[in-house]
């Protein structure tokens, strides 16, 4: 906390702070009678009527109500804080400002921090002229055109060289009246052993400038292959670490337009995108930001987008950043980068087209975790899917608004291959609910116990394990049936139809794709019944069903069970009393799927009536069903 200004000192700047020359930095204005009238710079307006009155020291734009004195204007425009904004204005119209605490003290402090940001403003300064006007700078400069950074983003950001010498920013300084001891305090110098030298050598400077403008450390990056990489200034009086962020001081007029700030990891990543154009843009430094550092952004926006390196490194720290921004009751949005590419990259060879894309493509907080716990599944088998809901139903619980989940749903489905109508099914049990949590733990059990059931009984037994296995389960268990058991009946039933070919024509035929709650399992099943079709002509089965697999892409879920059907076509490993069994375990799952819908449903839709008369007819045909499944022929099921 700065401590408290004193009261002559706020007096004194409001007398020497003069309003009509600190507004005319920001709008032009015109002198009309006592006062002078311009266009507002805090809103949009086409005819003036923002009006500074110079003998009271106020402002008040008739358009939109903000109004106030000098310290005012200058917290407002430049985001400052008002002791901030008191200091700003003391520095410029030469009022040396006293401090209510400590006085004497402080007052010491004061000018010992002003010196050391002295040194470092004259350091940067130094540093600029060595890497444009000396030939030693060559090499620098052949690296920053390599990277495609062009001089004038350059100059915006500041960005210099040290020489690659042991005193060479030291000898100047001590020729303009620095110490040893400010220089050290400053983080310029190393002291050790007592040695003196310049901390950076040889490296290209960015640096460090905090959101009032002033040069606060140093960045420096080697252009050698020397360790570390990157070389930062060490904490000290006046650079704390986790307290700045790179580029706010440029982009903080861009991010105010915007609304929107876009961090990202590293320097030449700022500037890379501020030269494609978009200006809005600050670096976290490398590491996942802090606290203070969200706080600075939410001066000036409340719409914070992380366009972090696509590699686990950038990936936690979005992760671990987003997560601090959430609990700040912001909703952060990612941009997710194409693999292996930084931002720069993107900037420098895509130019502003390219990074427009990926920042048009920006996901939720929330999508992001959700497409990462799905890339991380396995939706390859039924228990990886399993597991991999069981993820994104646990983030799903976290999202801010019913909205923000809703959006994901689409991503949800396609990639555990439900409809969107079983993803809004399988969340409506989620774990987050209070009173819930015991019957999710259970259900997670009870899936488990499935998927292990399921994984074992792969290897080619021949009887008919499906009574047990994958019998109906509690309602909490939806998630097992959908992703796993529901998609392995609909499969064994397509095995099945394939080894009694006669019968199963007859029974797909009055099937519906809407019957198989897993796609994959759709698009064969409509493959399947046009084979049987053709078979009717050609008696071959099995050649129908090569030019079947040959039609579906290979490496495709589909394209695989394909494959099975033809292997398995001529074994006759299920008999027509599985086939049976299967057939109506199918069409009870989807009957169940209709009416657990249609119930939840119930209310919502305009048509009640109708919804109530169909919702009596899917539970008259699913006790239909259930019945003729406890009619069936223990025996029969034995091949
Ligand atoms: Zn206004």
């Amino acid at each position: 906390m700065s401590p408290l200004i004193k009261d002559s000192s706020l007096q004194a700047v409001l007398n020497a702070a003069e309003i009509v020359e600190v507004v005319s930095g920001y709008t032009s204005l015109r002198k009309r009678g006592a006062t002078y009238l311009g266009l507002c710079p805090f809103h949009k307006e086409k005819t003036p009527s923002f009006t500074v009155s110079s003998d009271k020291g106020l402002y008040y734009c008739f358009g939109c109500g903000e109004g106030g004195d000098v310290v005012r204007f200058v917290e407002r425009m430049e985001n400052l804080s008002f002791s901030e904004a008191v200091e700003q204005l003391g520095e410029r119209f030469g009022v040396t400002l006293e401090f209510e605490e400590g006085g004497k003290v402080d007052s010491g402090r004061r000018d010992r921090d002003a010196r050391l940001l002295l040194a470092l403003e004259k350091a940067a300064t130094f540093y600029q002229r060595f890497l444009w006007e000396t030939e030693s700078g060559g090499p620098a400069r052949e690296y920053l055109e390599a990277r495609g950074l062009r001089r004038e983003v350059c100059d915006t950001f500041r960005v210099g060289l040290a020489p690659d010498e042991w005193r060479g920013l030291h000898r100047r300084a001590v020729k303009e009246g620095f110490t040893d001891r400010e220089l050290d305090e400053a983080g310029l110098l190393v002291c050790q052993s007592g040695k003196t030298y310049d901390r950076f050598r040889g490296r290209l400077m960015f640096p460090l400038i905090d959101h009032r403008g002033r040069v606060a450390g140093f960045g420096g990056r080697t252009l050698k292959d020397e360790s570390p990489k990157y070389l930062n200034s060490p904490e000290g009086p006046v650079y704390r670490k986790g307290q700045l962020l790179y580029g706010l001081f440029q982009a903080r007029r861009a991010v105010a337009d915007a609304d929107e700030v876009v961090v990202v990891e590293g320097y030449t990543d700022v500037l890379g995108l501020s030269q494609a154009g978009l200006s809005n843009v600050v670096a976290s430094m490398g590491t996942a930001l802090t606290e203070a550092q969200i706080g600075l952004m939410m001066r000036f926006t409340n719409n914070i987008t992380f366009m972090f390196d696509a590699d686990p490194a950038g990936t936690e720290a979005v992760l671990r950043s987003g997560e601090l921004a959430r609990r700040q009751g912001l909703r952060p949005l990612v941009a997710m980068l194409p693999r292996g590419k930084d931002p720069a990259d993107v900037a420098v060879k895509g130019g502003a087209e390219a990074v427009r894309r990926v920042v048009q493509e920006k996901v939720s907080l929330l999508g992001f975790e959700v497409r990462k716990a799905l890339d991380e599944g396995d939706a390859s088998s039924p228990e990886g899917r399993v597991r991999a809901f069981e993820i994104v139903r646990e983030i799903m619980s976290r999202a801010t608004s019913p909205k923000e989940r809703q959006e994901e749903m689409a991503v949800v489905a396609d990639r555990l291959r439900l409809s969107p109508d079983n993803v809004t099914l399988l969340l409506r049990g989620e774990p987050g609910r209070k009173g819930d949590a015991r019957v999710a733990g259970a259900a997670r059990d009870k899936t488990g116990a499935a998927a292990g059931a399921g994984a074992g009984r792969g290897g080619g037994d021949s009887r008919a394990p499906f009574g047990g296995v994958y019998g109906r389960g509690p309602v909490g268990d939806m998630a097992g049936r959908l992703l796993g058991r529901e998609a392995a009946v609909e499969r064994e039933l397509l095995v099945a139809a394939v080894c009694n070919p006669g019968r199963a024509a007859e029974l797909l035929d009055a099937m519906t794709p809407e019957h198989f709650a897993d796609p994959s399992n759709r698009e064969v099943f409509e493959g399947l019944r046009q084979a049987l079709v053709a078979m009717e002509h050609s008696r071959d089965l099995e050649a129908a069903l090569v030019s079947l697999k040959d039609q579906a892409r290979p490496d495709s879920e589909a394209g695989k069970l394909f494959v099975r059907l033809v292997l398995e076509a001529d074994q006759a490993r299920y008999s027509p009393g599985v086939l049976e069994e299967l057939h109506l375990r199918t069409q009870e799952q989807f009957l169940d799927r209709s009416v657990t819908l249609l119930r939840g449903g119930l209310g919502e839709g305009a048509d009640m009536v109708e919804d109530q008369r169909r919702l009596f007819h899917l539970e008259q045909l699913l006790q239909r069903v259930r019945l003729n499944l406890q009619n069936l022929d223990p025996e029969e099921g034995e091949a």
